[in-house]
């Protein structure tokens, strides 16, 4: 299949397009660079032995996208462009909402128009809110704390409209869990720029001496020790839930967690990296971060009973590709 890729350049966008070009689909990636770089691009199409067609372009740009569309004949696209920093949405809403509600809503115009009638779009498992755990699909959705959440869950409301009033484009939601790790090679993987808000990212960044010590948000949460409960899924593992999603069957609204089903604490977390990686992370306990949940993981069964898919990596994989990565990184 040609598949377009918005956001290709950025983090699990650059490990789905290695592994849709392994699974022998062809790529275009259209991508501003505002939270990567061209040279990402490069190492997709080293690590593959293959070559992808870049736009650097904005996806909230109508007549760019448009061209795209008349230029390929595209049977499918995954949106993963948009921003994702919580706080940052926070401070700055209008940006948030702009960027994207309107890169998803210029998006779906495209494939009406063009007749493309497969869209993957990049959720997430904050759409459900406070909810009871495991979170699963047919749950009904709560509110999230902050517009980056709000952005996700009605990018998935307006997909849902279009796609019931349209009966030829489909549309696959998929809700991540907490993505970490990196590829296998060290060579691509996430590269926060500045301060990283992410658990992994800054536990990476103590391990290599660039900050002094982890802070952990609250031990006061019900979980097994206090500490905030998340479902870590290797980066790997969701770039293949996104091959299984584009190949799958598409007709209507299907909706998939893409979790592993199992939730971690953050010192659980802590040890696993330890033990990975053989590195002892300093680490103070502080106030609980405004708008966290105690608990988030994933009923998983129905991506594996509809599309296949099932994450394999463990979490010492994961800690161990994440530091892979992280050291490889020129500072
Ligand atoms: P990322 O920032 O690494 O990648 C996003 C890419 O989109 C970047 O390369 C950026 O330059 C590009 N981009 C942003 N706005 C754009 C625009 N208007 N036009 C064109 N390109 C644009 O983020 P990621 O972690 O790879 O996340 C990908 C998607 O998955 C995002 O939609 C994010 O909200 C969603 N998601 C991420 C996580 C996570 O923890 N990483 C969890 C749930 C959902
Ligand atoms: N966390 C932490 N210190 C940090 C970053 C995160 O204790 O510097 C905790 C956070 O409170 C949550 C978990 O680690 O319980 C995962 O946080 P992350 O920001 O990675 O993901 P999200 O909260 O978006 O699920």
């Amino acid at each position: 299949m040609n598949i377009l890729v918005t956001g290709g350049a950025g983090y699990i966008g650059s490990h789905t397009c290695v592994a849709l070009l392994e699974a022998g689909h062809s790529v275009i990636v259209l991508d501003n660079l505002s939270n990567s770089n061209y040279e990402v691009i490069n190492k997709i199409q080293h690590l593959s032995g293959k070559e992808i067609t870049f736009y650097e372009m904005d996806v909230t740009d109508p007549l760019a996208v448009s061209r795209v569309f008349q230029r390929h004949e595209l049977d499918g696209v995954i949106h993963f462009a948009g921003l994702k920093a919580v706080g940052e949405s926070v401070e700055n809403p209008l940006i948030y909402y702009k960027n994207n509600l309107v890169g998803t809503l210029v998006l779906a115009e495209a494939c009406l128009k063009y007749h493309v009638g497969r869209f993957v779009f990049s959720s997430s498992a904050t759409v459900y809110g406070d909810n009871q755990v495991p979170f699963v699909e047919s749950m009904e959705l709560l509110p999230t704390t902050n517009p980056y959440g709000e952005t996700k869950a009605m990018s998935e409301r307006m997909l849902l409209d279009i796609s019931k009033a349209n009966s030829d484009f489909a549309v696959t939601l998929l809700r991540y869990f907490n993505p970490v790790g990196a590829h296998e090679s060290g060579i691509i993987g996430e590269a926060p720029d500045g301060m990283p808000n992410n658990l992994m990212p800054y536990i990476t960044k103590v391990a290599k001496g660039k900050l002094k010590l982890l802070r952990i948000f609250g031990k006061d949460y019900p979980t097994v020790d206090g500490t905030g409960v998340r479902d870590y899924i290797h980066v790997l593992d969701l770039a293949d839930g996104h091959v299984a999603a584009i190949e799958g069957l598409f007709k209507g609204v299907n909706i998939y967690n893409l979790g592993t089903g199992k939730g971690t604490s953050v010192l659980e977390l802590l040890k696993a990296f330890e033990q990975a990686n053989n590195h002892v992370i300093p680490y103070e306990i502080v106030e609980r971060r405004p708008g966290d949940i105690a608990l988030c993981y994933a009923n998983a069964s129905k991506a594996e009973q509809e599309l296949g898919w099932k994450a394999k990596r463990d979490l010492i994989s994961m800690c161990r590709d994440a530091w892979r990565f992280e050291k490889n990184l020129k500072d």
